[in-house]
Protein backbone atom coordinates (compact mmCIF):
# COMPACT_ATOMS: atom_id res chain seq x y z
CA UNK A 1 0.00 0.00 0.00
CA UNK A 2 0.86 3.71 -0.97
CA UNK A 3 2.05 5.64 2.09
CA UNK A 4 -0.64 8.79 1.01
CA UNK A 5 -3.36 5.94 1.09
CA UNK A 6 -2.09 4.62 4.37
CA UNK A 7 -1.74 8.65 5.87
CA UNK A 8 -5.21 9.08 4.43
CA UNK A 9 -7.17 5.77 6.23
CA UNK A 10 -4.88 7.00 9.79
CA UNK A 11 -6.44 10.54 9.28
CA UNK A 12 -10.42 9.56 8.81
CA UNK A 13 -12.61 9.41 12.30
CA UNK A 14 -13.89 6.38 12.61
CA UNK A 15 -16.89 5.43 10.78
CA UNK A 16 -16.08 8.07 8.19
CA UNK A 17 -15.12 7.34 4.72
CA UNK A 18 -13.31 9.38 2.06
CA UNK A 19 -14.47 8.89 -1.39
CA UNK A 20 -12.38 10.04 -4.22
CA UNK A 21 -12.40 10.35 -7.96
CA UNK A 22 -10.29 12.98 -9.36
CA UNK A 23 -7.15 11.38 -11.57
CA UNK A 24 -4.41 13.22 -10.20
CA UNK A 25 -5.76 12.36 -6.54
CA UNK A 26 -6.45 8.21 -7.70
CA UNK A 27 -2.80 8.16 -9.19
CA UNK A 28 -1.51 9.92 -6.10
CA UNK A 29 -3.47 7.34 -3.38
CA UNK A 30 -3.33 4.15 -5.75
CA UNK A 31 -0.86 4.41 -8.86
CA UNK A 32 -3.84 3.85 -11.43
CA UNK A 33 -3.30 6.45 -14.60
CA UNK A 34 -6.17 7.21 -16.10
CA UNK A 35 -9.86 8.43 -14.51
CA UNK A 36 -13.26 7.79 -14.60
CA UNK A 37 -13.35 5.56 -11.35
CA UNK A 38 -14.12 6.04 -7.31
CA UNK A 39 -11.75 5.11 -4.98
CA UNK A 40 -14.05 4.23 -1.55
CA UNK A 41 -11.40 4.84 1.10
CA UNK A 42 -12.24 3.58 5.27
CA UNK A 43 -10.71 3.19 8.19
CA UNK A 44 -9.90 -0.51 7.68
CA UNK A 45 -10.01 -1.06 4.02
CA UNK A 46 -10.15 0.76 0.41
CA UNK A 47 -11.86 -0.23 -2.29
CA UNK A 48 -11.47 0.50 -6.04
CA UNK A 49 -14.57 0.95 -8.27
CA UNK A 50 -14.66 0.95 -12.10
CA UNK A 51 -16.73 -0.43 -15.03
CA UNK A 52 -15.83 -3.05 -17.28
CA UNK A 53 -13.85 -0.55 -19.74
CA UNK A 54 -11.03 0.38 -16.80
CA UNK A 55 -11.08 -2.71 -14.45
CA UNK A 56 -8.08 -4.75 -16.35
CA UNK A 57 -6.13 -1.39 -16.52
CA UNK A 58 -6.81 -0.81 -12.28
CA UNK A 59 -6.20 -4.74 -11.42
CA UNK A 60 -2.56 -4.30 -13.18
CA UNK A 61 -2.00 -0.58 -11.72
CA UNK A 62 -3.79 0.05 -8.23
CA UNK A 63 -2.08 -0.51 -4.75
CA UNK A 64 -3.72 -1.24 -1.61
CA UNK A 65 -7.45 -1.42 -2.78
CA UNK A 66 -9.52 -4.42 -3.91
CA UNK A 67 -10.73 -3.49 -6.83
CA UNK A 68 -14.36 -4.06 -8.52
CA UNK A 69 -15.48 -3.85 -11.58
CA UNK A 70 -19.25 -2.00 -10.95
CA UNK A 71 -22.48 -1.72 -12.83
CA UNK A 72 -23.95 1.10 -10.80
CA UNK A 73 -21.99 3.91 -8.95
CA UNK A 74 -24.39 4.46 -5.80
CA UNK A 75 -25.48 0.53 -5.64
CA UNK A 76 -22.16 -0.51 -4.70
CA UNK A 77 -21.03 2.45 -2.40
CA UNK A 78 -24.77 2.10 -0.90
CA UNK A 79 -23.41 -1.65 -0.22
CA UNK A 80 -20.16 -1.00 1.01
CA UNK A 81 -20.88 2.18 3.27
CA UNK A 82 -23.82 0.08 5.16
CA UNK A 83 -21.44 -3.18 5.53
CA UNK A 84 -18.39 -0.89 6.92
CA UNK A 85 -21.55 1.24 9.51
CA UNK A 86 -20.18 4.35 7.68
CA UNK A 87 -22.06 7.24 8.80
CA UNK A 88 -19.81 10.12 7.22
CA UNK A 89 -18.80 10.17 3.46
CA UNK A 90 -16.34 12.97 2.34
CA UNK A 91 -15.92 13.91 -0.91
CA UNK A 92 -13.71 16.15 -2.68
CA UNK A 93 -15.52 19.58 -2.81
CA UNK A 94 -13.54 21.31 -6.03
CA UNK A 95 -13.43 18.31 -8.03
CA UNK A 96 -17.24 17.12 -7.31
CA UNK A 97 -20.08 19.15 -9.39
CA UNK A 98 -23.12 19.71 -7.98
CA UNK A 99 -25.18 17.52 -9.97
CA UNK A 100 -23.37 14.63 -8.81
CA UNK A 101 -23.33 15.99 -4.85
CA UNK A 102 -26.87 15.94 -5.37
CA UNK A 103 -26.53 12.36 -7.14
CA UNK A 104 -24.59 10.80 -4.27
CA UNK A 105 -26.59 12.48 -1.61
CA UNK A 106 -29.28 10.15 -2.53
CA UNK A 107 -27.66 7.08 -1.75
CA UNK A 108 -25.15 8.45 0.92
CA UNK A 109 -24.38 10.15 4.34
CA UNK A 110 -22.37 12.98 2.74
CA UNK A 111 -20.63 14.94 5.11
CA UNK A 112 -19.06 18.94 4.88
CA UNK A 113 -15.13 18.35 5.20
CA UNK A 114 -12.21 18.84 4.27
CA UNK A 115 -11.13 16.13 1.60
CA UNK A 116 -9.32 18.58 -0.66
CA UNK A 117 -7.57 20.49 1.64
CA UNK A 118 -5.85 17.19 2.98
CA UNK A 119 -5.10 15.19 0.02
CA UNK A 120 -3.59 19.00 -0.91
CA UNK A 121 -1.54 19.43 2.43
CA UNK A 122 -0.23 16.22 2.06
CA UNK A 123 0.64 16.55 -1.61
CA UNK A 124 2.81 19.41 -1.05
CA UNK A 125 5.98 17.74 0.14
CA UNK A 126 7.95 16.02 -2.63
CA UNK A 127 8.98 12.49 -1.99
CA UNK A 128 12.49 11.82 -3.72
CA UNK A 129 10.25 9.27 -5.96
CA UNK A 130 8.11 12.12 -6.69
CA UNK A 131 11.20 14.66 -7.57
CA UNK A 132 12.57 11.98 -9.70
CA UNK A 133 9.73 12.53 -11.97
CA UNK A 134 9.40 15.67 -11.86
CA UNK A 135 12.87 16.35 -13.03
CA UNK A 136 12.28 13.57 -15.61
CA UNK A 137 9.60 15.74 -16.96
CA UNK A 138 11.57 18.87 -16.99
CA UNK A 139 14.06 17.38 -18.59
CA UNK A 140 12.06 16.47 -21.90
CA UNK A 141 11.26 20.18 -21.24
CA UNK A 142 14.67 21.72 -21.64
CA UNK A 143 15.57 18.75 -24.44
CA UNK A 144 12.68 20.33 -26.64
CA UNK A 145 14.01 24.09 -25.60
CA UNK A 146 17.24 22.82 -27.32
CA UNK A 147 15.76 21.70 -30.31
CA UNK A 148 13.57 24.33 -30.56
CA UNK A 149 16.50 27.63 -31.18
CA UNK A 150 17.73 25.46 -33.66
CA UNK A 151 13.89 25.61 -35.77
CA UNK A 152 12.92 29.74 -35.10
CA UNK A 153 13.89 31.84 -37.81
CA UNK A 154 12.15 34.41 -39.70
CA UNK A 155 8.91 34.13 -41.06
CA UNK A 156 7.84 30.64 -38.93
CA UNK A 157 4.51 31.25 -37.10
CA UNK A 158 3.98 30.80 -33.45
CA UNK A 159 1.93 27.70 -34.54
CA UNK A 160 4.35 25.91 -36.32
CA UNK A 161 6.73 26.64 -32.83
CA UNK A 162 4.06 24.93 -30.75
CA UNK A 163 3.83 22.18 -33.09
CA UNK A 164 7.39 21.25 -33.26
CA UNK A 165 8.47 22.01 -29.53
CA UNK A 166 5.11 19.23 -28.63
CA UNK A 167 5.84 16.89 -31.40
CA UNK A 168 9.61 16.70 -30.45
CA UNK A 169 8.88 16.49 -26.77
CA UNK A 170 6.12 13.75 -27.30
CA UNK A 171 8.36 11.68 -29.83
CA UNK A 172 11.19 12.15 -26.24
CA UNK A 173 8.98 10.27 -24.23
CA UNK A 174 6.39 12.77 -22.66
CA UNK A 175 3.04 11.22 -21.77
CA UNK A 176 1.78 14.23 -22.87
CA UNK A 177 2.05 18.20 -22.62
CA UNK A 178 2.01 19.59 -18.82
CA UNK A 179 -0.83 22.42 -20.43
CA UNK A 180 -1.16 24.44 -24.06
CA UNK A 181 1.61 25.33 -24.99
CA UNK A 182 1.89 29.24 -24.85
CA UNK A 183 4.17 30.82 -28.00
CA UNK A 184 3.60 34.52 -28.52
CA UNK A 185 5.83 37.05 -29.99
CA UNK A 186 6.27 40.22 -31.10
CA UNK A 187 3.47 42.34 -29.45
CA UNK A 188 1.66 39.21 -28.88
CA UNK A 189 3.99 38.52 -26.04
CA UNK A 190 1.69 40.92 -23.95
CA UNK A 191 -0.44 38.15 -23.11
CA UNK A 192 0.15 36.40 -20.58
CA UNK A 193 -1.50 33.15 -21.58
CA UNK A 194 -1.89 33.72 -25.20
CA UNK A 195 -2.53 31.20 -27.78
CA UNK A 196 -0.44 30.36 -30.44
CA UNK A 197 -1.29 31.95 -33.70
CA UNK A 198 -0.37 32.04 -36.99
CA UNK A 199 1.90 35.34 -36.93
CA UNK A 200 5.06 34.95 -38.74
CA UNK A 201 7.85 35.81 -36.38
CA UNK A 202 10.07 38.92 -37.18
CA UNK A 203 13.26 39.80 -36.61
CA UNK A 204 13.73 42.07 -33.39
CA UNK A 205 10.82 40.35 -31.39
CA UNK A 206 10.98 38.46 -28.61
CA UNK A 207 9.79 35.19 -28.64
CA UNK A 208 8.16 33.85 -24.85
CA UNK A 209 7.81 29.68 -24.92
CA UNK A 210 5.91 28.46 -21.68
CA UNK A 211 5.55 24.81 -22.13
CA UNK A 212 6.07 21.53 -19.99
CA UNK A 213 5.44 17.53 -20.35
CA UNK A 214 4.09 15.04 -18.01
CA UNK A 215 6.05 11.92 -16.95
CA UNK A 216 4.25 9.51 -14.78
CA UNK A 217 1.61 11.82 -14.00
CA UNK A 218 4.04 14.71 -12.70
CA UNK A 219 4.58 17.97 -14.27
CA UNK A 220 7.12 19.90 -15.88
CA UNK A 221 6.64 24.02 -16.28
CA UNK A 222 9.30 25.96 -17.93
CA UNK A 223 9.25 29.43 -19.88
CA UNK A 224 11.82 31.22 -21.67
CA UNK A 225 12.10 34.60 -23.85
CA UNK A 226 14.35 34.44 -26.63
CA UNK A 227 14.80 37.21 -29.17
CA UNK A 228 15.43 36.67 -32.75
CA UNK A 229 18.44 38.97 -33.99
CA UNK A 230 19.32 41.94 -32.03
CA UNK A 231 16.47 44.05 -29.58
CA UNK A 232 16.64 47.17 -28.99
CA UNK A 233 17.24 49.58 -25.51
CA UNK A 234 13.63 49.04 -24.38
CA UNK A 235 13.66 45.52 -24.84
CA UNK A 236 16.79 44.88 -22.77
CA UNK A 237 15.93 47.19 -19.86
CA UNK A 238 12.34 44.93 -19.82
CA UNK A 239 14.21 41.76 -19.75
CA UNK A 240 16.78 42.51 -17.42
CA UNK A 241 14.49 43.85 -15.14
CA UNK A 242 12.64 40.23 -15.25
CA UNK A 243 16.01 38.52 -15.21
CA UNK A 244 16.60 40.49 -11.69
CA UNK A 245 13.53 39.47 -10.66
CA UNK A 246 13.42 36.18 -11.02
CA UNK A 247 16.94 36.19 -9.37
CA UNK A 248 15.84 38.29 -6.31
CA UNK A 249 13.00 35.65 -5.65
CA UNK A 250 15.36 32.53 -6.17
CA UNK A 251 17.91 34.14 -3.55
CA UNK A 252 15.33 34.45 -0.93
CA UNK A 253 13.90 31.26 -1.03
CA UNK A 254 14.04 28.67 1.73
CA UNK A 255 12.34 26.95 4.06
CA UNK A 256 10.53 28.82 6.95
CA UNK A 257 10.10 32.01 3.98
CA UNK A 258 6.47 33.79 4.07
CA UNK A 259 5.38 32.75 0.68
CA UNK A 260 4.21 36.20 0.07
CA UNK A 261 7.99 36.94 1.10
CA UNK A 262 8.56 35.50 -2.35
CA UNK A 263 6.89 36.78 -4.22
CA UNK A 264 7.40 40.42 -2.89
CA UNK A 265 11.21 39.92 -3.40
CA UNK A 266 10.55 39.67 -7.19
CA UNK A 267 8.19 42.52 -7.25
CA UNK A 268 10.02 44.99 -5.49
CA UNK A 269 12.42 44.86 -8.43
CA UNK A 270 9.86 45.49 -11.04
CA UNK A 271 8.15 47.66 -9.04
CA UNK A 272 11.66 50.06 -9.10
CA UNK A 273 12.45 49.78 -12.29
CA UNK A 274 8.84 51.50 -12.73
CA UNK A 275 6.97 48.25 -14.47
CA UNK A 276 5.13 47.56 -11.43
CA UNK A 277 1.80 48.50 -13.29
CA UNK A 278 2.70 45.44 -15.92
CA UNK A 279 3.16 42.66 -14.09
CA UNK A 280 0.01 41.03 -12.73
CA UNK A 281 0.03 37.56 -12.10
CA UNK A 282 1.45 36.28 -8.77
CA UNK A 283 5.33 35.43 -8.86
CA UNK A 284 5.14 31.55 -8.92
CA UNK A 285 2.92 27.88 -8.00
CA UNK A 286 3.79 24.49 -6.71
CA UNK A 287 3.73 21.76 -9.67
CA UNK A 288 3.43 18.24 -9.38
CA UNK A 289 0.95 16.25 -10.14
CA UNK A 290 -1.34 19.38 -11.31
CA UNK A 291 0.48 21.64 -12.96
CA UNK A 292 -0.78 24.36 -10.66
CA UNK A 293 -1.21 23.93 -6.98
CA UNK A 294 0.17 24.71 -3.61
CA UNK A 295 2.22 26.76 -2.67
CA UNK A 296 1.65 29.81 -4.27
CA UNK A 297 4.37 32.71 -4.23
CA UNK A 298 1.41 35.59 -4.63
CA UNK A 299 0.50 38.51 -2.50
CA UNK A 300 -2.17 36.56 -1.40
CA UNK A 301 -0.79 33.75 0.09
CA UNK A 302 -1.61 34.61 3.41
CA UNK A 303 0.39 32.92 6.80
CA UNK A 304 1.34 30.05 4.38
CA UNK A 305 5.22 29.40 4.80
CA UNK A 306 7.54 27.35 2.41
CA UNK A 307 8.22 23.78 3.57
CA UNK A 308 11.59 21.62 2.61
CA UNK A 309 10.51 19.75 -0.53
CA UNK A 310 8.23 22.20 -1.66
CA UNK A 311 8.33 22.57 -5.42
CA UNK A 312 7.62 26.23 -6.68
CA UNK A 313 8.08 27.99 -9.99
CA UNK A 314 9.88 31.28 -10.20
CA UNK A 315 8.43 33.08 -12.87
CA UNK A 316 7.82 37.12 -13.24
CA UNK A 317 7.18 38.48 -16.10
CA UNK A 318 6.80 42.32 -17.75
CA UNK A 319 3.55 42.42 -20.25
CA UNK A 320 3.68 46.17 -22.52
CA UNK A 321 0.38 46.24 -24.03
CA UNK A 322 1.29 46.35 -28.12
CA UNK A 323 4.51 46.20 -27.50
CA UNK A 324 6.07 43.34 -26.03
CA UNK A 325 6.85 41.06 -23.08
CA UNK A 326 9.05 38.75 -21.61
CA UNK A 327 8.64 36.37 -18.67
CA UNK A 328 11.37 34.04 -17.52
CA UNK A 329 10.25 30.81 -15.48
CA UNK A 330 12.40 28.34 -13.55
CA UNK A 331 11.03 25.31 -11.21
CA UNK A 332 12.99 25.00 -7.85
CA UNK A 333 12.67 22.85 -4.97
CA UNK A 334 12.98 24.16 -1.37
CA UNK A 335 15.80 22.99 1.07
CA UNK A 336 16.61 23.98 4.41
CA UNK A 337 18.41 26.95 3.67
CA UNK A 338 17.79 27.93 0.31
CA UNK A 339 16.41 25.89 -3.07
CA UNK A 340 18.11 24.28 -6.00
CA UNK A 341 16.55 24.81 -9.41
CA UNK A 342 15.01 21.78 -10.84
CA UNK A 343 15.73 23.71 -14.54
CA UNK A 344 19.20 23.89 -15.83
CA UNK A 345 18.84 25.88 -19.21
CA UNK A 346 20.59 29.46 -18.90
CA UNK A 347 18.53 32.26 -17.99
CA UNK A 348 20.77 34.85 -20.12
CA UNK A 349 18.85 36.75 -22.96
CA UNK A 350 19.59 34.12 -26.13
CA UNK A 351 19.60 36.49 -29.33
CA UNK A 352 19.20 33.57 -32.10
ZN1 LIG B 1 4.78 28.04 -17.26
ZN1 LIG C 1 4.02 28.25 -14.29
Amino acid sequence: MRRALELLMNKLPSHSAALVSAPHHLRYLTGYPSGESWLLVTCEKAYFLTDSRYIEMAQRTVEGAECRCIVKLTDELGKLVRQHGITAVYVEETQTTAAERARLSAALPLAEGELDAWLSAMRLIKTEEELRKIEQAQALTEAGFEHILSYIREGVTEREVALELEFYIRRQGAQRMAFDTIVVSGANGSLPHGIPSDKPIHRGEFITMDFGAVVDGYHSDMTRTVALGTVNDEQRMVYDTVLRAQQASMAVLRAGLPCVEGDAAARRVIEAAGYGAFFGHGTGHGVGLEIHEAPRLSPHAGEALLEVGHVVTVEPGIYLPGNCGVRIENMVVITENGCRSLTNTPTDLLCL
